[in-house]
């Protein structure tokens, strides 16, 4: 019987190490693959400023000299290209962005996050007015994190929640955090639109969104760039929500011993 017990250990034991062995050269190859796909992304994003600014700047030579000549159709066609290189021009600069979160080491610093909500609301203030929408922000906590990151991840949220409204109704929006013993989780709610529990995640995927340009604006990359925000942050983010009533959507912050 103790025979078979140390056999059966044994080999148990070389399974797992085996299992590890497998694990551990796929982590590297993900890790590789990673870096590798980041560094395409900054490069390409790079160098396709360069080609774009001559393809608008052309356009536009070709518009003022010849307007007079061209008919409507011809101006047309010049305006559709403008527009074309425009959003291409926001999705370089998006993608450029993405791959930029994380490259440097910021240095952790005290935020107390009433002060950077104060920011996000005076950065939004013209589609605030504009909708005459309402934010309600509850008393919230100093946190130990890094502040750019930090805001952009507000910033993004709170301006989807304004984007993807009802343009018949008010927007709310209310801001909340809780604690645990490990970390804060923030709460952005809304009363907008509201998303389809079938595209929970993947709207955190870039270039992922779920409206045409005409309808509502945007390049798919804001919930991706947050997303990769948070967790390199070492949050969690994701949403709850109900088609037409509304979403929430939830990020935590490790809490620090420093402060
Ligand atoms: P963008 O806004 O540029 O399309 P995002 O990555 O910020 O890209 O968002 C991805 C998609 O998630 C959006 O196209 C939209 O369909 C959906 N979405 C994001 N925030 C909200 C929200 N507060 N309410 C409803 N839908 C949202």
């Amino acid at each position: 019987g103790a025979m078979m017990d140390i056999t059966q250990r044994k080999t148990f034991e070389e399974s797992l190490q085996k299992l590890n062995e497998r694990l551990d050269i796929r982590a590297k190859e993900l890790a590789l693959s990673n870096a590798e796909l980041e560094q395409f992304a900054f490069v390409a994003s790079h160098d396709l400023q360069e080609p774009l600014r001559m393809v608008t700047s052309f356009l536009s030579q070709l518009e003022k000299k010849y307007k007079p000549v061209l008919d409507d159709k011809g101006r047309q066609y010049i305006h559709f290209a403008v527009d074309g290189a425009k959003r291409m021009r926001q999705i370089i600069l998006d993608l450029l962005e993405f791959s930029k979160v994380g490259r440097q080491e910021l240095a952790g610093e005290k935020i107390d996050l009433n002060d950077l909500m104060g920011e996000v609301i005076s950065l939004h203030r013209t589609a605030i007015e504009e909708r005459d929408a309402r934010i309600h922000v509850e008393n919230l906590p100093i946190v130990f994190s890094q502040r750019a990151p930090l805001l952009q991840v507000l910033q993004n949220i709170v301006g989807n929640a304004l984007k993807y409204t009802h343009k018949d109704v008010i927007p709310e929006i209310f801001v909340s955090a809780s604690e645990s013993k490990q970390e804060w989780t923030f709460a952005i709610r809304d009363n907008g639109i509201g998303i389809d529990a079938e595209y929970f995640d993947k709207i955190f995927i870039i270039f992922q969104r779920l409206h045409a340009k005409d309808e509502y604006e945007g390049t798919g990359m804001g919930l991706a760039i947050v997303k990769k925000i948070v967790e390199n942050l070492g949050g969690k983010i994701w949403v709850e929500s109900e088609e037409g009533r509304g979403s929430t959507f939830f990020f935590t912050i490790l809490k620090a011993e420093k402060i």
